[in-house]
């Protein structure tokens, strides 16, 4: 055992390595110091257990996989083949040329973002936007913070402190990643009345379970979910009415923040804010990056005393928005004022691809990976909007030779430079070209060339 131990390649013969002296020059001596120190640490536990340890070279190059993993410029571009539009794991909607151009300018200098230029006096980063909002959705004021489920909380945390929500008993639910909506009523301190069946609801249900301590109603959209069936729920203009004769605010989260109709699309409604502004609501929240099309963002929308209410709680301070997300979210709300979202937005440009240029497209990529056939498939909206619904498109499919070679292939393409992620089906790999960039459409025709090939060295 102790041989064992001798045979570690020790620090300081380590350091002298070609390889080492350049990681040091590209970052520094204490990063790489400490890169060092652990792999040894983890080579003499290894060694304690009878293992034998590694030699110098293979030392050496294992310290400089790792740091070129783990200090590598993060996030990496990701090219999403899988045709899933809003791929919640690869950073839901990609943004605008005019958005990206905005954060960029917001990021690499100073900003107006909280002075009135004509007064040279503080301004407030909630005002241009909340007119921006408001011109989209016909709300009376709007305010941004970080996400969708800090824009419920803040809501809840304003109108229901100590106070009831009463919630259908079918939209208590889990949104994704643990949100839950019983859960996040509890941590605003609020008490959550659930009213109706999971599958039947009725207006006069949350009539009934209103009593002097009801703080707000609240209604949920179900969006990554379906009820089929025997179903009812009340309408927002019902529940308006409710809140209206009885003194209660109706709060609506949206969900996905939809300003467009996806009926001439052939998909399933989705909830519209500016439906939500004309049937009343107190508040309407929404995502800004899933079918906005934005950055990352949760947008309150309503009434004007009601959103100055929630913009002064001490909470609004804790949750948010910053300048870039902000600028990026500015650029992407002008595309819907100028009429522009289907050109200029890429989730709405994918939402709108048609089947030719599909076709076309998967076609041409076949014909750069070995056995690589054009076959009618089904894109999803993903990122929990439009649960099920799915739009015709057309795919590259790859299939295997071999059992289980499509996951290889696979696995080929993620380590590609920009990494490929594709979908695997009935051992094949398919590439969908809805979700592809029109920028990364040659780096993934090189990729298919050099490793789509179900044969080719892994
Ligand atoms: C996605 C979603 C949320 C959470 O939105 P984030 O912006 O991701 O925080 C909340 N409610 C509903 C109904 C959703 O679909």
């Amino acid at each position: 055992m102790t041989s064992g131990f001798r045979a570690i390649p020790p620090v300081n013969r380590i350091l002298e390595e070609d390889a080492i002296v350049q990681l040091i020059e590209a970052h520094s001596r204490d990063a790489v110091l400490d890169l060092i120190r652990q792999n040894l640490e983890e080579i003499r536990a290894a060694v304690s257990e009878g293992a034998d340890p590694p030699d110098l070279p293979s030392l050496v190059f294992e310290i400089e996989h790792q740091a070129s993993k783990r200090w590598r410029a993060w996030p990496e571009r990701v090219i999403n083949a899988t045709g899933v539009i809003l791929h919640t794991n690869l950073g839901r909607a990609p943004l605008s040329d005019d958005s990206i151009q905005a954060m960029h300018r917001a990021a690499s200098g100073y900003s107006d973002l909280e002075m009135d230029l004509e007064t040279g006096k503080r301004g407030s980063r909630q005002s241009h936007m909340s007119q921006l909002m408001s011109q989209v959705t016909g709300a009376e004021a709007a305010m941004v913070v970080n996400n969708n489920a800090s824009a419920i909380m803040l809501a809840l945390a304003t109108f229901a402190v100590g106070k009831e929500v009463v919630v259908s008993r079918g939209e208590a639910v889990e949104i994704g990643g643990g949100f839950r909506i019983p859960d996040v009523l509890r941590q605003s301190g609020a008490t959550l009345v659930e009213v109706g069946t999971t599958n039947r609801t009725y207006a006069r249900d949350f009539d009934a379970a209103i009593t002097e301590n009801t703080g707000a109603i609240l209604s949920v959209h179900a969006s990554n979910f379906k009820v089929i069936g025997f179903t009812n729920a009340p309408t927002l203009e019902e529940l308006v009415e409710v809140g209206h004769r009885r003194g209660v605010p109706v709060l609506h989260d949206l969900g996905s923040g939809c300003l467009l109709d996806t009926v001439p699309y052939g998909l399933a409604p989705e909830p519209m804010p500016q439906q939500s502004v004309s049937a009343g609501v107190e508040l309407g929240f929404f995502s800004g990056d899933k079918l906005l099309g934005g950055p990352q963002a949760g947008i309150i929308i309503g009434k004007k005393e009601a959103v100055a209410r929630v913009s002064s709680h001490p909470l609004a301070r804790a949750v948010r928005i910053d300048k870039m997300s902000m600028a990026a979210l500015a650029a992407t709300v002008l595309h819907y004022i100028r009429d522009e979202a289907t050109s200029k937005i890429p989730i709405w440009r994918m939402i709108s691809a048609t089947e030719e240029e599909l076709r076309r497209k998967s076609e041409s990529w076949a014909s750069f990976a070995q056995n690589g056939v054009s076959v009618a498939s089904r894109s999803a909206i993903g990122g929990g909007s439009l649960p099920g619904e799915t739009l015709p498109t057309w795919v590259t499919r790859i299939p295997s030779l071999q059992p289980g070679e499509a996951e290889k292939m696979a696995q080929r393409l993620r380590d590609n430079n920009p990494p490929i992620v594709a979908r695997i089906e009935d051992d094949a790999v398919i590439l969908d070209p809805r979700t592809v960039l029109p920028g990364d459409e040659s780096d993934l025709r090189e990729a298919l060339n050099n490793i789509a090939q179900p044969n080719a060295a892994s």
